[in-house]
């Protein structure tokens, strides 16, 4: 089937590319020439294991194409939107990017062509996507939401055997083109589940909010566990034992980030109010997070006090989670602010995300080239994102190192007891 993906982030070039992989004629179409020419040379411009494999492999055998020029796709039966929905100023999903491609396309379509919403947009956007398509043109069209729910840093292999394939449609052609399309995925046993517009936007928005309601829920009890002398590790394995509960999104830590999580909350936050519904319980989730993105800079403060000045801080992880060179919402940045702005001076190393902090903080902090390099002349350790790496690293190395014999670590990857019986003060998260 032919297939265009306009917008080739971490959803766009991850769609395009594994539906080339499972037979389909995709081109990909971006407006950041400079990305368009590296894709093209078969280079992926964002970190994502196993992706640069498939788009090279995808490239030569002839499926996968990349333009800068809408006007270029070629009669596509199925056009994905994978575009960014960042929050506007008041926090709703600006559609702006949506909904411009939507009245570029109009021009390219020429025969019956399925829209496809990727993007994770508001309850109503499929029909105002319909709207804006059906002003500007008389072809026939259906618009279609087929929310994405793959993870960053498993995107490859998420998208390859998903849990589910949601799609959005009141149209039965419609519906017939995205099975079609989707038909190497549900003969392998992948779920196709099938619903209206609204309800498939709204999946995407409930997912996520209640993956994010998980955290915070679950950082309140690491908050409760170092108040009351109990030990969060304990509490979990207890808790996630019980099928309903399931043990995944139960790790306490320095909060959620991201491009989705603060982002999709803050927005399903703000269509509730547009309908005068106040959602009590996402305004409780998003003041967790933000109290819990303080929580490792005022363990610091507790111990060191408020001028960090002469201190210097080496900082393991930068990339909001594992596995990814993505720094959007990330809990580093606000960490680096609040310790620079004490004085400190800071270290930092992670393998993939030093490129996309170097942009916000040139000059401010200090990039090392590995772990071992960060640590060169450091008071104190921090663990701001849990590359495994890092948990290989000897205890003893790290009192040998560290001056102040200090670690904070805000994703518990070290073992308390054998962080002790190496001389180190080790301060975890909700661990007594
Ligand atoms: P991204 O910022 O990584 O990529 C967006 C791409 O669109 C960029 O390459 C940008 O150059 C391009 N672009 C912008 N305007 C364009 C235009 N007019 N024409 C063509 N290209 C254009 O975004 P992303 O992380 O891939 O997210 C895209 C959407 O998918 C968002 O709505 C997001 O919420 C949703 N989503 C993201 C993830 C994730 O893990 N990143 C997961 C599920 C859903």
């Amino acid at each position: 089937m032919k297939v265009a993906v306009i917008g080739t982030g971490y959803v766009g070039l991850v769609t395009g590319t594994c539906l080339s992989e499972v037979g389909h004629d995709v081109v990909c179409m971006d407006i950041d020439e400079s990305k368009v020419e590296r894709m093209r040379r078969g280079e992926t411009p964002i970190y994502e294991p196993g992706l640069e494999e498939l788009l090279q492999k995808n490239i030569a055998a002839g499926r996968l194409h990349f333009t800068a020029s809408i006007h270029e796709l070629k009669e596509p039966a199925v056009v994905f939107f994978a575009l960014p929905t960042p929050p506007n100023g008041d926090g709703d999903a600006d559609l702006s990017y949506v909904i411009a491609a939507a009245k570029n396309l109009a021009d390219v379509i020429k025969d019956y062509t399925v829209l496809v919403n990727k993007s994770t947009v508001p309850v109503g956007t499929a029909q105002q996507v319909r709207d804006v398509v059906a002003a500007e043109t008389e072809v026939a069209f259906d618009v279609v939401s087929n929310p994405e729910f793959l993870k960053e840093g498993f995107a490859v292999s998420d998208f390859m055997a998903p849990d589910r394939i949601v799609i959005g449609s009141s149209s039965k052609r419609a519906l017939a083109v995205m099975a079609e399309l989707y038909q190497p995925f549900t003969t392998e046993g992948v779920p196709l589940i099938t619903m209206d517009e609204a309800s498939a936007e709204m999946t995407k928005y409930a997912a996520n909010s209640f993956l994010a309601t998980k955290i915070s829920f679950m950082n309140e009890i690491g908050n409760m566990c170092e108040l009351t002398g109990a030990n969060v590790d304990f509490v979990r394995a207890g808790m996630g034992a019980d099928p309903r509960i399931g043990n995944r999104f139960l790790n306490a830590g320095i909060g959620y980030g991201g491009s989705c999580f603060p982002k999709d909350v803050l927005a399903l936050h703000r269509t509730a109010g547009h309908h005068d519904y106040d959602f009590k319980i996402l305004t409780a989730v998003m003041d967790v997070n933000q109290r819990q993105k303080k929580v490792l800079v005022q363990k610091i403060v507790d111990r060191l006090g408020e001028n960090l000045s002469g201190k210097t801080f080496a900082m393991w992880g930068l990339a909001f989670k594992p596995d990814t060179d993505d720094i959007r919402e990330a809990p580093s940045l606000e960490i680096i602010r609040e310790l620079v702005g004490r004085g400190a001076k800071v270290q930092a190393y992670d393998p993939e995300a030093a490129t996309n902090v170097k942009r916000v903080f040139p000059t401010e902090i200090e990039y090392a080239s590995s772990a071992l390099d960060a640590l060169h002349g450091a008071d104190a350790l921090l663990v701001v994102t849990e590359w495994k790496e890092f948990i290989a690293v000897e205890p003893q190395m790290l009192a040998h190192q560290l001056k102040d014999k200090l670690v904070f670590d805000g994703r518990n990857i070290f073992d308390p007891a054998t962080m002790a019986n190496a001389g180190l003060t080790y301060l975890s998260i909700g661990r007594g």
